[in-house]
């Protein structure tokens, strides 16, 4: 019997994971994906936001500002990727100024460092020399950042594994049955009994939560497709460019990434299939289109990939956070859109702050909140390198050589908890294939790897779980 199961080992699920993993108590996570990730943590844009956007008095607006406060001390404890790059929302139309004065005060009103400045034109082409000569002005959000996504949300699952929380991957939650003081989930292997359910189930965390509560939430999948340019270009712009904002969102955005990559989106459609990630030729051609308001030019030889991500829309627009007035013990964190990343630090926090109230758990002695990310091979001086080859001689071996990925930094993924099973799973903790030639080199290398650790044939090696075998038989 568990104290407390958490569906959905996302960014949200896993930031709450963390927080509970202070206290004594027994904890799991269940996912229905074979990873950390799977899910909208994966694919978003990656932007730790200011919090001028959201609607005062919003659970986005609150969680968006204290979530953002929370990033400086998460990295120094949890060593995963950020930096405050600073963003600009840009304007293009003399009539359209007050807008941002609109923005600026609501930003102020929700909490945002009055730190905030409108640009004229010709200050903000001096701090973007890149951008069109359309722009006329912008608003400065000194406290806006970027992230990796995924290494935020690995890194989170890992420190909460660290301290005791068990993670079970390759489990669908079918089936929810209300008990007298508890709850049993069925799931496609075993079935779990817990006291307390947390619903962090993403684009299903309407079917989850239907399952249990009469109050009934429908959740729409909102698409974003991206385009990713190479590092080559990677540096073109130093900030994060907003357009103005629209009814459906932030709108297309330039950025760079944590990483170093420039990206470019993401667009914003609904669609029926919560699990179509395709890309569309139509979808490049609206981000390439819109994207050319804001820069002089796009470098579209430097294309390395294109991907999509989907937004867990609920109809009333804000996030959903708390119990269900008709099921004690059953709490949901859904309807988790942008700026979900961001608010996942401080949804975490809420969470753990409820939880206390309602059991008054034992403080977790054991618990360490330190968690060291697998050594960046690429970001060492020499001195540093040859010291860890010495340890360790598959440092010394390059596997992935647009990214300078070697063959310790593919074991440490694979053996550290919660270890890579998958190729994507590697490709998220250590970048491996994420370079110009997207793999096309060090990916039969990973299969190697992966293989000779997890003691299985290379035909059994997949992607990222279920059918998606890369090789049909073995050689
Ligand atoms: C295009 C786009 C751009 C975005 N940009 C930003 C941004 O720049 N900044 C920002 O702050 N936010 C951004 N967001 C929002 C952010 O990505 C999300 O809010 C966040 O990733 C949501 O995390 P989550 O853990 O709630 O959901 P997910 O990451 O989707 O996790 C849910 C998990 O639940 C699992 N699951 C579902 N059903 C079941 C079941 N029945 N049984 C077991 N497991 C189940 C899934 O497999 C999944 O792993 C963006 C989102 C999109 C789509």
């Amino acid at each position: 019997m568990f104290d407390i199961t958490i569906i959905g080992a996302g960014v949200t699920g896993c930031a709450i994971a963390r927080e509970l993993s202070r206290y004594k108590l027994n904890i799991c996570v269940v996912d229905k994906e074979v990873d950390v990730a799977s899910g909208t943590s994966k694919a978003n844009s990656g932007i730790v936001h200011a919090g001028e956007d959201p609607m005062p008095g919003t659970f986005k607006a609150k969680m968006n500002i204290r979530g953002n406060e929370l990033f400086d001390k998460l990295q120094e404890e949890l060593d995963f990727p950020f930096k405050r790059n600073e963003s600009l929302v840009l304007c293009f139309d003399e009539k359209d100024i007050c807008k941002l004065e609109e923005l600026r005060q609501r930003g102020i009103e929700n909490g945002v460092p009055d730190t905030m400045k409108i640009l004229n034109r010709e200050e903000t082409l001096k701090l973007e020399p890149s951008l069109s000569d359309k722009v006329v002005a912008a608003l400065t959000l000194p406290t806006g950042g970027i992230v990796c996504p995924y290494e935020l949300t690995i890194a989170l699952a890992e420190n909460a594994n660290m301290n005791g929380v068990d993670f079970f991957f390759g489990r669908e939650v079918q089936e929810i049955e209300k008990r007298e003081d508890h709850y049993i989930l069925k799931t496609n292997r075993e079935s779990i009994k817990t006291n307390i359910v947390i619903n962090a189930a993403g684009l299903y965390g309407d079917k989850i939560n239907n399952m249990v509560s009469n109050k009934k939430y429908e959740i729409i999948a909102r698409k974003g497709e991206y385009v990713l340019f190479d590092k080559a270009v990677g540096s073109m712009v130093s900030r994060t460019l907003f357009q103005l904002p629209t009814k459906m969102g932030k709108g297309v955005l330039v950025t760079p990434t944590v990483d170093g990559n420039l990206l470019m989106g993401p667009t914003s459609v609904d669609i029926e299939d919560k699990d179509n990630l395709e890309t569309t030729m139509e979808g490049l051609n609206t981000i390439l289109d819109k994207a050319k308001l804001t820069v002089k030019e796009i470098p579209t030889r430097q294309i390395i990939t294109s991907f999509a991500g989907l937004r867990a829309h609920e109809v009333n627009g804000d996030f959903i956070i708390g119990e269900a007035e008709d099921a004690k013990n059953f709490i949901n964190a859904i309807g988790i859109e942008s700026p979900g990343l961001t608010s996942a630090p401080a949804i975490g926090e809420y969470i753990k702050d409820m939880i206390v109230e309602k059991l008054n758990p034992k403080k977790n002695e054991n618990f360490n909140g330190i968690r060291k990310s697998i050594p960046k091979f690429r970001e060492l001086s020499n001195e540093e390198r040859k010291a860890l080859i010495k340890k360790d001689p598959s440092y010394g071996k390059i596997v992935c050589r647009c990214e300078t990925v070697t063959e310790g930094e593919i074991r440490n993924a694979i053996r550290r908890p919660l270890g890579a099973t998958t190729i994507d799973g590697i490709k998220r903790r250590t970048r491996a294939g994420m370079g110009r030639c997207q793999s096309g080199f060090c990916l039969n290398r990973a299969v190697d790897i992966l293989a000779e650790e997890l003691n299985v044939a290379r035909k059994d090696i997949t992607k990222f779980g279920s059918d998606s075998n890369l090789l049909m038989e073995n050689e």
